[in-house]
């Protein structure tokens, strides 16, 4: 088995998911005791948030390229960046090591591909929505196009994330805005939503609604158990 080496804390709230998706992963394949053999790096999420709202992104590509080099010196066969968001710099961090970067919107674009979809909303931070650097990617390698909800909608989910979902609250009325905001991304034309945020599925699960979600955090963690089982 091939070890993980997982940057995470962004937030930490997601990194539980990620562990506890992979080892639950790499169990059901192999049985038994069998669990995922993994690094993490964990940041401290209040100073990438704040570096994120001030635009300073060459910091932190320079601060996770770090936690990517530590990882790999330490032992890892390939990197995650534990979050949508923090991909904007994911070109960088992977040119900073030499193992493989094993990219969210990679994984998620090759799962939406396999299940014949061709238009899909986008949920996420404002950054992973508005910008390209996540969306640019599905159309560019999958041909996938992604709907966005509107500004005061995007506003909503992006304050969700920050101001509850990284704090591990969960609240049914923010369940219930996002359900509204995922139906109108329906009416247009979505024909399935990404939960393109790594908490989003703390809030929001496939039983809370009939429209078909992809989970990036499950998608992501199931892309790093094939890793590190595929035999050479
Ligand atoms: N974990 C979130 C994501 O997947 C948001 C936190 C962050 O900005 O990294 O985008």
């Amino acid at each position: 088995m091939k070890k993980l080496g997982l940057i995470g804390g962004m937030s930490w709230e997601s990194t539980v998911s990620y562990y506890q998706a992979i080892n639950r992963g790499v169990n059901a394949s192999l049985g038994g005791l069998h669990s995922a053999k993994l690094l993490l790096s964990s940041v401290d999420f209040a100073l990438i948030e704040r570096l994120q709202h001030e635009g300073q992104w060459d910091e932190m590509a320079n601060m996770l390229s770090e936690e990517a080099v530590c990882l790999a010196n330490a032992g890892a066969d390939a990197i995650l960046i534990c979050t949508n968001t923090m991909h904007k710099v994911a070109d960088a961090v992977e040119g900073a090591v030499s193992v493989p970067l094993l990219h969210i919107a990679d994984a998620t674009g090759t799962v939406l591909q396999q299940q014949g979809i061709s238009k899909v909303g986008l949920l996420g931070t404002q950054f992973t929505m508005e910008q390209t650097f996540y969306s640019g990617r599905l159309k560019e390698k999958f041909d996938i196009d992604v709907v966005i909800p509107d500004q005061a909608q995007r506003r909503v989910i992006h304050s969700v994330i920050y101001e509850q979902l990284c704090k591990g609250v969960i609240c049914v009325e923010s369940r219930k805005a996002y359900i509204e905001i995922i139906n109108a991304l329906c009416e247009q034309g979505a024909q399935s939503v990404i939960l393109g945020c790594t908490e989003i599925a703390l809030l929001v699960q496939q039983e809370h609604t009939s429209v078909r979600l992809f989970d990036t955090t499950a998608i992501h963690a199931q892309a790093a158990v094939a890793f590190a089982l595929a035999q050479d």
